[in-house]
């Protein structure tokens, strides 16, 4: 039997390639972005305490009461945003599981969704399974900043979504009072929604804040807000994240994710809840934890032929290798895997159209003596 592919133009994503090679070929793995130290001492504890008492059966399909009003309130104190818990909130299984509910749930068949190239690579399979159109944005180095002209005449009565991230997975480019100024301009009057992938949202450097659609009540009641305890608390593995929406929103992303997963793990979200509450200092401190990494990363590439701009936040760095080298990067990444045994992931996959320039994207989220091994091969290059 012939299966027609609903995704013919889609690959397996990179980040499951330059993983695997990276394993194959014993490399060092600054690709993939998880951390490799472990979360936090007391939210494992929480979450063993819970795993050996009997929470072990399902959570309600929205998430466990505990853990949507600790993130209610964690919106509320950060955001000022007051989102009701109960209607609001909804738990699910990563941010990824969040950004595919918010997308099916509003994209119909032959809609239009913006999106800023290099973009995260979940977003684009997922509006083109609604059956509607992707439309690419590009930014370019090195700010990355959103040509806002561009995106008032790409705009017209089939846009129904636009997808924003920052801090902003790959560039580490971080939005600005400009850009929602901007963003709020161009959606007034319009039937678009926003969905805002936030999962970078404790990771901001050099004094930035973060603009979350939640701090906008204008933009807030027309977005899904996404983010992932995996980035927060260094925990890729466990797949928890959550969107909180206006109510009319959140009952159309439920429908949708009540078939997707049902619910998520009910320890870890029991566990998450605990410590959201108790150890709020984890997520304030954050930016200066990942900053020290950044700055350390940076400062070890002084003598490699690469030339970078730090990044605003994430715990991405990309590196301009041009006067190094004018291999594809996706070639480069591959080599310096299998020669060099140091794995990145490469830029252009993220892009539409090959955005012409030759940029390698590193992960910080590494123990210091992993910066100084990652570091000491591209030194030698
Ligand atoms: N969005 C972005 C921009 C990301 O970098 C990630 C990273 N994994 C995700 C979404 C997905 O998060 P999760 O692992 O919680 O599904
Ligand atoms: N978000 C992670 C990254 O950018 C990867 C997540 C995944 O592997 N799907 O590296």
């Amino acid at each position: 039997m012939a299966l027609t592919s609903k995704l013919p133009g889609v690959s397996t994503t990179i980040f499951t390639v330059m993983s695997e090679l990276a394993r194959e070929e014993g490399a060092l793995n600054l690709s993939q972005g998880y951390p490799d130290f472990d979360g936090p001492p007391a939210l494992l504890e929480r979450v063993q305490h819970y795993l050996t008492h009997g929470h072990n059966q399902y959570a309600p399909m929205m998430g466990v009461p505990a853990l949507r009003e600790a993130i209610a309130d964690k919106v509320l104190d950060l955001y000022g945003c007051r989102v009701d818990a109960e209607r609001d909130v909804t738990v699910t299984s990563g941010a990824t599981e969040a950004l595919f509910c918010a997308i099916s749930a509003t994209v119909h068949p032959g809609d239009e969704v913006l999106v800023f190239d290099p973009a995260y690579d979940s977003y684009e399979p997922a509006v083109t399974l609604q059956g509607a159109r992707t439309v690419h944005v590009p930014t370019h180095p090195p700010a990355f900043s959103v040509d806002w002209d561009r995106v008032a005449k790409l705009i017209n009565d089939r846009t129904r979504m636009i997808i924003i991230n920052s801090p902003h997975n790959p560039t580490g480019a971080v939005w600005n009072a400009h850009d929602i100024d901007c963003l709020q301009r161009i959606v007034q009057g319009r039937d678009i929604y926003l969905l805002s992938d936030e999962v970078y949202e404790h990771m901001v450097f050099d004094g930035r804040e973060h603009v979350s659609l939640c701090r906008y009540p204008d933009l807030f009641q027309r977005s899904f807000v996404v983010s992932s305890f995996g980035k927060t608390y260094h925990t890729t593995g466990w797949k928890i994240g959550y969107c909180v929406a206006p109510s009319a929103l959140s009952d159309e992303f439920r429908r949708v994710h009540q078939f997707v997963t049902f619910t998520s793990i009910t320890p870890v979200q029991l566990g998450i809840a605990d410590f959201l509450s108790a150890h709020p200092e984890h997520h304030l401190q954050l930016g200066d934890f990942y900053q020290a990494k950044r700055d350390l990363f940076c400062a070890l590439l002084d003598d490699s032929p690469f030339s970078l701009v730090p990044s605003a936040g994430t715990y991405f760095q990309l590196l301009d290798y041009s006067a190094y080298s004018d291999e594809m990067d996706t070639e480069l990444a591959v080599r310096l895997t299998r020669e060099k045994k140091l794995a990145s992931i490469p830029m252009s996959v993220f892009y539409e159209h090959d955005p012409g320039h030759r940029m390698l994207r590193f992960c910080f989220a590494k123990d210091d003596e992993t910066l100084r091994r990652g570091a000491e091969i591209l030194c030698s290059l």
